[in-house]
């Protein structure tokens, strides 16, 4: 960057800390901060800055926020376009771009925060309906303006803001569901792979579909051919019903929300395989011990929990969560049955989510093949420098005796 923007303050770091940031990185945690050159206390949250290394070098600009761990994201390197109004028309706009290219049907995650250049902000889009969110103090001063670029450029009918997620509270955010424009319906309409779903719009688990698994749904067809299905925590059905159209003989969805269930089998009439999907309201583990006493079996057993490890400190209890639940699934598989594990706890690695499943297959005597592994859907690009936007592993596995 030659020359800083000048119209904001400055924010400095301290020796040897904009290493990251110069490797590719976007954010700075608090204790980066030379806070006696800049104090973060003087900065409204989500202000705008000029972020500099320790000899005054600019970095490049974004936004801080003096309440959070992450005290501030570094969004623009140019000194033509600093972080703004126009940048952000701009990131959408490059966004788009790549999904317009890679999809034939309005449905998909439109922006994914940082690894589009858009920290703090998320756009699912279904058709004319577009479900936002905002996770920072920086993208938050900026609202009207994300209203705005996106009605220039995709002209939506709804748009709702789901600001409800509880990471809003690290950044000091109220939490709030918002319509920015339009009438929401109660239920979503989603197109994936040429199936039809309905999922619950204002109400629903995060934006109301998960976009990040489709590609990992697509060739289910391979998997699921006349085999008794079993779909843990299944949403609205995103897999289960997906592997009843693709020729299994029955599956059994079972999720703790009631809501959820009804979806599932809703969306079981729409795709024309209500006799093949049933659907109960149960607690996961509860429904797998019960699953057992009933000598029940399956030759697929798809296991997508919520993330088991929502914070670093809750890495050890999480680790056995992932294993009691694998362990259970195994137990009901059939001779050579298909686990398909995922895990979307960004604190997780993958490599140790393959040695916990490898570990339960030992504890049970078994033996495991890993036939794929899979990442988070194409709509949800990885930033290289950013291990943080890395999150979803699935692996597909034979177990064996
Ligand atoms: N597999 C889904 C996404 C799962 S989201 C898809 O591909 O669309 C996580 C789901 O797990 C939610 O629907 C939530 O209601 C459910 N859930 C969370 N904890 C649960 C538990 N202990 N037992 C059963 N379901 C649970």
């Amino acid at each position: 960057m030659n020359s800083p923007a000048l119209q904001f303050a400055p924010l400095r770091l301290r020796k040897h800390e904009a290493r990251r940031l110069r490797q590719g990185h976007a954010w700075v945690f608090s204790n980066e901060i030379d806070t006696r050159c800049t104090p973060l206390q003087a900065f409204e949250p989500g202000a705008a800055v000029t972020i500099e290394d320790d000899r005054g070098k600019v970095l490049g600009t974004g936004y801080v926020n003096p309440h959070s761990l992450i005290a501030a994201r570094l969004v623009s390197r140019s000194a033509q376009h600093p972080w703004g109004r126009s940048l952000i028309r701009h990131r959408l706009n490059v966004a788009l771009a790549l999904r317009e290219r890679l999809f034939a049907e309005p449905f998909y995650r439109c922006v994914y925060a940082e690894s589009d250049g858009l920290p703090g902000l998320v756009v699912d889009r279904f058709d004319d309906i577009l479900v936002v969110q905002i996770t920072t103090a920086g993208m938050e001063c900026f609202k009207e303006d994300v209203v705005e670029a996106l009605q220039g450029l995709l002209r939506p009918r709804v748009i709702v803001f789901r600001n409800d997620s509880p990471i809003r509270m690290l950044e000091g955010l109220e939490r709030y569901v918002e319509t920015a424009q339009g009438t929401p319906p109660e239920t979503l309409e989603v197109r994936e792979h040429g199936l039809n779903f309905h999922a619950p719009l204002l109400s629903g688990q995060k934006t109301g579909w998960f976009f990040d698994q489709a590609d990992n749904r697509r060739d289910l067809e391979r998997w699921v051919k006349d085999a008794r299905v079993l779909d843990l925590f299944s949403y609205v059905g995103g897999w289960g019903v997906q592997a009843a159209v693709r020729g299994a003989a029955h599956v059994l969805s079972i999720d703790e929300s009631a809501t959820a269930t009804a979806y599932v089998r809703e969306n079981a009439e729409i795709n024309a395989v209500a006799e093949r999907v049933e659907a109960k309201t149960l607690n996961a583990f509860e429904a797998l011990k019960q699953l057992r006493d009933e000598q029940q079996q399956f030759d697929v057993i798809v296991v997508d929990p919520p993330a088991l490890i929502k914070r670093k400190k809750d890495y050890a209890k999480g680790v056995q969560a992932y294993e009691r639940l694998n362990e259970l699934a195994m137990k009901l598989l059939a001779r050579d049955g298909i686990l398909i594990s995922c895990s979307c706890s960004q604190h997780l690695p993958r490599a140790e989510l393959v040695g916990l499943l490898n570990r339960r297959a030992r504890h049970l005597d078994r033996s495991l093949q890993i036939l794929s592994q899979r990442f988070q859907s194409v709509d949800h690009p990885i930033h290289p420098a950013m291990p943080e936007t890395d999150y979803l592993k699935v692996i597909f596995t034979r177990v064996f005796r």
